[in-house]
C-alpha cells in the first residue's frame, strides 16, 4: 500500500490528514487519488465506509489549489466542483470532509439539501463557492431561483448512484448533467453496478477507469449473519426479548416504512428499551439529536428506514437487525454495511416471518451464501410452516455460478423508479417497501441464559468467499442458485469466516 505521500498531495493536504490521524491510505484512496489527479473520469465501486470520500475530495481539492484565493468578492468564487449525493445525512458527512480536507487551503465549500430553509442556503451561494454538496431536489430549487448556475464547473461527482436511481432521482441527476459545461471531469460512485447504472455512467463519463475495494475477509472483520423465523405479528416483542436478555446496546434496526419505524420505537419504549426512530418525516435536527442520542448509547435501538440510514457514518456498529426483510435483495447489503466496518466485527440479525421466507431466499441468491436458521425457544412460527423456513441440512454455502458476485444484485421489480425530491422521492420509495414489522434475533450465544432454554444458534457463519475478493467484472449473468439448495439448517459448526460484505477500509490505525 502506497503512502500517502507517494500519491501525489501537496502538503497542506498532507498535513489535514495527519492532522486526522490517517496513518495510510485506504485501497479506494490508493486507487483514486492519483487517477482523479491525473485528470481521468473514474468509476468506483465502493460503499460509504471504504474512506471513499477522501478518495475523490483531496484530488479534487488539489487540482483546485491553482483558484484558491481570498477574496471577498463572490466572482472570484464560482462553483467548481459539484458534488450530488442522495441524502441530507449524505450531503453533510461529505461537505464536513471537504472543510476537513481543505483546512489549510483558502477554498470555500457549502452544502444545499431539502427539508430546510432555503435562506442561509442561499446567503452562503450569493457569496461564492468553490466546491457545493448537494442533494438534488434542492440543487434544482436553487437553480430554479437563478441563485445558481455552472458555467465554471470542472468537476462532477455523482455519490451513491444506485441510491440516487433507487429514490427515484434520476431525472433531477440528468436535468443537473445537462446544465454543466460540456468540458469537466466526472467521477461516479456506487455499491452496485446495474444495467441502469451502467447506462447511466455511459452517458456522461469519458473514458472511464474502473476502480474497487478489494472486499475484505478476515477474522476481525468477520460479519455474522443470522435469520430467526418468527411469526410477524410476535417480531416486536421477540426484538425485545434479545435486547434484554442478551444485552444489546447501540442496535439499528431496519423497518420497512416509517410508520413501521415510527410503532416500533414507540412498543419498544412501552416494554422498557429505549428507542428512538429517524425516517424522512423528521426534521434534520430531529434526525441529527436521534443520531448523537444513539452514537452516545443514551439510546439503545435506533430504528430507521433504508433511506433515513443511507449515509450514516456509526463507526463500530456492533449489530444491524432486519425487523422487516428489505424489498430489494442489495438493500440487504446496504443495510449490514452498517456494521463490520473498519476492522470491527459486527452481526446482522434478520427476523423473518413466513411471508418473507421468499425475500430471504432471494438474499441469499444475491450474496451466495446461505444464511443459518436459528429458532428462539416461544418465538418459533407455527409449526406448519417451520420446515419449509428451516429447509434441508447446511450443506454449504449456494451453488456459486459464474455469476460476478455481489455487485449486481436482484432487484425487486416493484421498487419504484419515480419519485419526488428529496424528502417526496425518499419517503415514497420507503413506503413501496413492502412488508409489515419484525424484529431481529440473535447471532450465536449458544448458552442458556437465566435457566430459559433455547436453542444453540449457528453463529452465521459465511464461508470464506473469493467472490468477495474479486475485483469487479462488468456484465455477466446473474448467479442462478443450484436447483438442491435450501436454507442452511440450524445447526452449529464449526465457526467459520464471514465474508465482510461490503469491502471498506483495512486496518486503521
Ligand atoms: P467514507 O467511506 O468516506 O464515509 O469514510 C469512512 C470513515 O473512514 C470516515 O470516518 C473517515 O474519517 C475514515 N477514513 C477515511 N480515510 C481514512 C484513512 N486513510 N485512515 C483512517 N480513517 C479513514
Amino acid at each position: 500500500m502506497p503512502a500517502f505521500t507517494d500519491l501525489g498531495l501537496c502538503p497542506d493536504l498532507l498535513k489535514a490528514i495527519e492532522e486526522q490521524g490517517y496513518t495510510e491510505p485506504t485501497p479506494i484512496q490508493a486507487q483514486a487519488i492519483p487517477l482523479v489527479l491525473e485528470g481521468r473520469d473514474l468509476m468506483g465501486a465502493a460503499q460509504t465506509g471504504t474512506g471513499k470520500t477522501a478518495g475523490f475530495v483531496l484530488p479534487i481539492l488539489q487540482r483546485l489549489l491553482h483558484h484558491a484565493n481570498t477574496s471577498m468578492s463572490p466572482a472570484r468564487h464560482p462553483v467548481r466542483a459539484l458534488i450530488l449525493t442522495p441524502t441530507r445525512e449524505l450531503a453533510v458527512q461529505v461537505e464536513e470532509s471537504v472543510r476537513l480536507y481543505g483546512k489549510h487551503v483558502p477554498l470555500r465549500a457549502t452544502v444545499v439539501y431539502g427539508g430546510v430553509p432555503m435562506d442561509p442556503q442561499t446567503q452562503a451561494l450569493r457569496r461564492g463557492v468553490e466546491i457545493l454538496v448537494a442533494t438534488p431536489g434542492r440543487l434544482l430549487d436553487h437553480v430554479q431561483q437563478k441563485i445558481l448556475h455552472f458555467p465554471q464547473v470542472e468537476f462532477f461527482v455523482l455519490d451513491e448512484a444506485d441510491r440516487m436511481l433507487d429514490m427515484g432521482f434520476m431525472p433531477d441527476v440528468r436535468r443537473i448533467i445537462g446544465l454543466l459545461p460540456k468540458k469537466r471531469q466526472n467521477l461516479l460512485f456506487s455499491a452496485t453496478f446495474s444495467e441502469e447504472i451502467r447506462k447511466l455512467a455511459d452517458s456522461f463519463l469519458q473514458n472511464p477507469v474502473m476502480v474497487e475495494v478489494a472486499r475484505r475477509n478476515s477474522v476481525a472483520e468477520a460479519i455474522t449473519h443470522i435469520a430467526i423465523p418468527v411469526a410477524r405479528e410476535r417480531k416486536r416483542e421477540l426484538l425485545a426479548y434479545l435486547v434484554q436478555d442478551r444485552g444489546w446496546n447501540q442496535v439499528l434496526v431496519f423497518c420497512a416504512t416509517r410508520l413501521g419505524a415510527n410503532r416500533l420505537s414507540y412498543q419498544l419504549n412501552k416494554d422498557g428499551v429505549h428507542a428512538t426512530a429517524i425516517h424522512g418525516d423528521k426534521t434534520q435536527s430531529e434526525r441529527e439529536v436521534a443520531l448523537e442520542e444513539f452514537k452516545s448509547g443514551r439510546v439503545r435501538v435506533l430504528v430507521a428506514t433504508d433511506v433515513a440510514a443511507r449515509g450514516l457514518d456509526i463507526e463500530a456498529l456492533p449489530r444491524v437487525v432486519n425487523f422487516d426483510l428489505p424489498g430489494a435483495a442489495e438493500d440487504y447489503v446496504h443495510r449490514i454495511g452498517r456494521t463490520g466496518r473498519a476492522g470491527a466485527t459486527g452481526e446482522a440479525v434478520a427476523l423473518v416471518s413466513p411471508d418473507e421466507h421468499e425475500r430471504l431466499e432471494a438474499i441469499e441468491a444475491m450474496i451466495k451464501f446461505k444464511i443459518p436458521r436459528e429458532l428462539v425457544p416461544g418465538f418459533e412460527p407455527d409449526s406448519r410452516v417451520v420446515s419449509s423456513m428451516i429447509g434441508a441440512p447446511d450443506r454449504g454455502r449456494h451453488g456459486r455460478s459464474s455469476g460476478r458476485g455481489s455487485l449486481d444484485g436482484g432487484r425487486d421489480e416493484g421498487r419504484p423508479r419515480s419519485g419526488g425530491r428529496d424528502g417526496g422521492g425518499r419517503e415514497r420509495a420507503d413506503r413501496a417497501q413492502r412488508g409489515g414489522r419484525g424484529v431481529g434475533a440473535d447471532r450465536g450465544e449458544s448458552r442458556d441464559r437465566g435457566g430459559r432454554a433455547y436453542t444453540p444458534s449457528p453463529r452465521a457463519s459465511v464461508p470464506a468467499d473469493p467472490i468477495f475478493s474479486a475485483p469487479y467484472q462488468p456484465s455477466a449473468p446473474p448467479a442462478e442458485r443450484s436447483a438442491g439448495d435450501a436454507p442452511a439448517l440450524v445447526s452449529r459448526g464449526p465457526k467459520r469466516q464471514v465474508a465482510a460484505l461490503l469491502g471498506g477500509l483495512p486496518k486503521l490505525k
